[in-house]
Order: C-alpha cells, then structure tokens, then sequence
C-alpha cells in the first residue's frame, strides 16, 4: 500500500470506530452526528494543508517547506527533499557562473557578449576600458553604435570574421587594439580585444631598422659599384685611379664600421653574452680614451682631462670603454676646429661615479636630445656621414649603459657645445687609490684637483 495512503487510514479509521461505538450505546441517530463531524474534521484537516502547500508554493523560493502530520507529514518531507536538492543545485550553478564571470573578469584581453542582433549584453572591465563602454548605457545597444572606428565597421559589414583586424582604441587613440569577432551557440558572438600598441611597436621598430640598414649599406655599395664601373670602362691615368681607389676604400671602411656597430649592438642585446663583472682602475680607462681622442682630432682641438677623483669600478671595462670613447669621438666630429673638448670623472656626493665629456661644438636642439639614443636617429646626417659616423654610437652608449644600470645624460645649446655625462650606479664605484704608476700626478684624490692636460 503507497505511504500517503497508509498514513491518511487512521483518522478515518478512528471516526468509523468512534461511530459504531456510538451506535452501539447511543443508536443510529448519534453514529451519523459522529460520522458526519469525522467527515468534517477530516476534510477541515485536508483543506488546512492544502491552503499550507498553496502559501508555500506562491512564497519566495527559499522558503522553508512546512511541516506536516499524519498523512500530509510524507508529502511536505518529500517536498522537502526536493527543495533541498534544488537549492544544491542552484547554489552550485550560481558558484559555477559567478567562477566564470571572475574568470572573464581577471582575464587580460577584452571580452564582450553579443545577443543575435550584435547587441552588448555583458563585457568585463578590460574590454570597457579598451573600447570606451558604459555597460549601465550602452547595455543592449548594437555593439557598432557604441564602437564606430571605420576598420571595425568595415569588420562588422564584411562578415568575415575568420582573421582579427588592427584598430585605434575609440578610447586612446595612442593604443591600438587587435579585434576578433568569434561565434558561439546559435547567432550569440564573443567580441575579443588585444592592446598589441607595444608588438606593433616592436614590428614596425624591425621594419624600420631593417629599411635602415638596407638603405646605409646600399648607399656606399652603390658607389663603389659606380667606380668599379668607371675603373673597367674608362682608361684611366695612375692618379685618377688611385683617386677612385682611395674613395672606394672610404666606402668599404664606412660599410666595415656600419656591420661592426651592428654586431656590437647585437652581442650587447644578446641573452648570451651577459656582462664581465671586473673590477678595473677608471683613470687608465680615462687616459686611453682621451690619447684616442686626440689621435681622431689631429690637433684640431684642444682636449683636457680632468679627473677629480681615483675610483675602482666594477662592470665591463672594454664596454664601459667603448661607450666613453663613442661620446668622445662625437664630440669631436661634431665641435670645429679649434673648439674645445673637456672630458671629466669624479665621484658624486651620493656616490655615484660621472664621466662626462663637454664640447664647445655645434650642439643639438631641444627638440630632437629625447630622439638621439634611436638607432640611426641623427640630428645632421650629411655631418654624420662626412665624419664617418653610422648613426648606432649613441644607441650602443644607451645599451652599455642599461648593461651596467647607468643612466645618460644630455644638455646641449645649439651653436654653444654640449655635455654628456654617464652616470655609473653607486655600488659600482668605490672611491680609491689607482694604482702608483698610472695615476697622473696632477690627478689627485682630492675634489681640488686640476685638468689633467
Ligand atoms: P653618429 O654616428 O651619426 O654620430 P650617434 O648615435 O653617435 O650617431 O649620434 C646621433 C646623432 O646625435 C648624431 O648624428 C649627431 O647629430 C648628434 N650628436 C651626437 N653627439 C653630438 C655632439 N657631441 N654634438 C652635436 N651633435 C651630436
């Protein structure tokens, strides 16, 4: 027999009994009265529970199922296991969608949700950000009302979403976003955006230095060709031919230094050239750099050093080396005749070591000192050129410095000279004694010493 069946039998049991007892002692007309106010009683208890189920079934779903008795106690505990399973499973369901909609949240890249007719119905912050959204506005507007750059309304006309496309960010113009349209479900479409503004920097940095160095070895490579092609059509005299001889070697020279710097550039950026940690006296460093510079001037300038402190240096000391002699030799292919060239160490009241080189040259505008460090940036390139210069002297000064956490600093007035002072991290200097022989003697350890000359 099913349980509601088996619970409910006792209360009419007990009004059948209850009559037939009065019956027995008090006659029919009594059993009826008895039989009568059971029925009621029974169907008063029934209408009672009916009106508890109908309340809780219209009240909030949360609500707790009422208890029962006799044979409404089975129902509402078989309501109530129902219930109970249900709230796990939507408490379960809510965990699982409140874990995606974090997810989509943290993620990096932008995301926005698209109903069937291109319509935002939900984006995380990243895309708001990106594409300059306002969810409590723009919610349920077609996603090329609120995003109207003419890439992605081509996108969106074009239908051919199978490749992203590149696009300036509606909020930032200085950013440019990757954008993919992917469709999920029936017609539902996931918006994904990318800020790739730094890949697309480094791209057209490769493009450019690429065209660059096309350009620098094509232009020298072309000359030489022209006179190969002068020296084996025309009869030339001894002195013209070693003219062309002598220009070609110029060309050859300037393409030998142009592939030297580049391949400097490359071990210095190189992963696997990490940098000699020596430990070096900086004024044999400095006297080496200034008889260079002055055997590159041929007496055309006047070139002092003056050293103010003796300082033992760690980092690479053929590195540190090139870098200072990059700066000196600028100096001196871009001051005139008859300037003067002042190259200088000391160690700074916070302890960090300066080397600095001031020229009475030809300076450099404001406009272009935040440029200079570029590859193949170059403020005068007839200049440049004429002087030998490649154009990568002071990106490789930059990538030397970088290697040993040193900055570079530049002041400049065109037509008046310029200083550029390297500025080496305290911990890399320690104030000392060069040793005997090679400290010049009027380089003292004192901050009163002189020029050396
Ligand atoms: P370059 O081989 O052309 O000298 P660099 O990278 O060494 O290349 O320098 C970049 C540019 O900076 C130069 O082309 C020049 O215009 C400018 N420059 C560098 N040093 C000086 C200086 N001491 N005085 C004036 N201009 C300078």
């Amino acid at each position: 027999m099913k349980d509601a069946i088996r619970a409910g039998l006792p209360m009419p049991a007990a009004v059948a009994a209850a009559m037939l007892i009065v019956w027995a002692i008090a006659g029919s007309g009594w059993a009826l009265a008895v039989l009568a106010g059971g029925a009621l009683a029974i169907v008063a208890y029934h209408l009672v529970n009916i009106q508890r189920l109908t309340d809780w079934a219209r009240g909030p779903l949360d609500a707790d199922v009422p208890q029962g008795t006799g044979a409404w106690s089975d129902a509402f505990a078989a309501l109530h296991r129902r219930a109970r399973t249900r709230n796990a499973y939507q408490r379960d369901l809510r965990l699982v969608i409140e874990r995606f909609r974090g997810a989509a949240e943290a993620m990096p890249d932008g995301v926005v949700a698209l109903d069937d007719g291109n319509r935002i119905k939900w984006a995380n912050p990243r895309a708001v950000e990106q594409l300059g959204l306002d969810l409590a506005k723009d919610r349920n507007q077609p996603i090329v009302n609120m995003v109207r750059t003419p890439e992605f309304l081509a996108y969106m006309e074009s239908g051919r979403f199978g490749a992203s496309i590149l696009m300036r960010a509606p909020a930032n113009h200085d950013r440019i976003l990757s954008v993919q349209l992917v469709p999920f479900a029936v017609a539902e479409k996931l918006l994904l955006s990318r800020d790739v503004t730094e890949v697309e920097a480094v791209a057209t940095m490769r493009r450019d230095f690429i065209a660059n160095v096309s350009h620098e070895l094509k232009t020298p490579l072309t000359v030489i060709s022209g006179f190969v092609e002068t020296l084996q059509d025309l009869d030339l005299d001894a002195r013209q031919r070693d003219r062309f001889l002598q220009l070609m070697r110029e060309q050859a020279a300037s393409m030998q230094r142009l592939v030297q710097d580049l391949l400097t550039l490359s071990a210095l950026e190189s992963e696997h050239n990490p940098l000699a940690e020596e430990t070096f006296a900086i004024v044999p460093l400095l006297l080496q750099v200034s008889a260079d510079a002055k055997g590159l001037s041929h007496g055309a300038h006047a070139i002092e050093l003056d050293v103010r402190d003796a300082a033992i240096v760690t980092g690479g000391r053929d590195e540190l080396g090139s870098a200072f002699s990059n700066l000196v030799s600028n100096a001196v292919r871009y001051t005139p005749a008859g300037g003067r060239i002042t190259l200088g160490w000391r160690i700074g009241p916070d302890g960090r070591g300066i080397f600095s080189v001031t020229d009475t040259g030809i300076g450099i505008g404001p406009e272009h000192l935040p440029r200079l460090t570029e590859r193949f940036y170059r403020v005068d390139r007839s200049r440049s050129r004429a002087t030998g210069g490649t154009g990568l002297g002071l990106a490789i000064v930059k990538h030397v410095l970088l290697r040993h956490q040193a900055d570079l600093d530049i002041a400049s007035e065109p037509g008046k000279g310029s200083t550029f002072s390297v500025r080496l991290p305290a911990a890399r200097v320690r104030q000392g004694p060069d040793t005997g022989e090679i400290l010049p003697a009027a380089a003292g350890e004192s901050a009163a010493a002189g020029p050396v000359p």
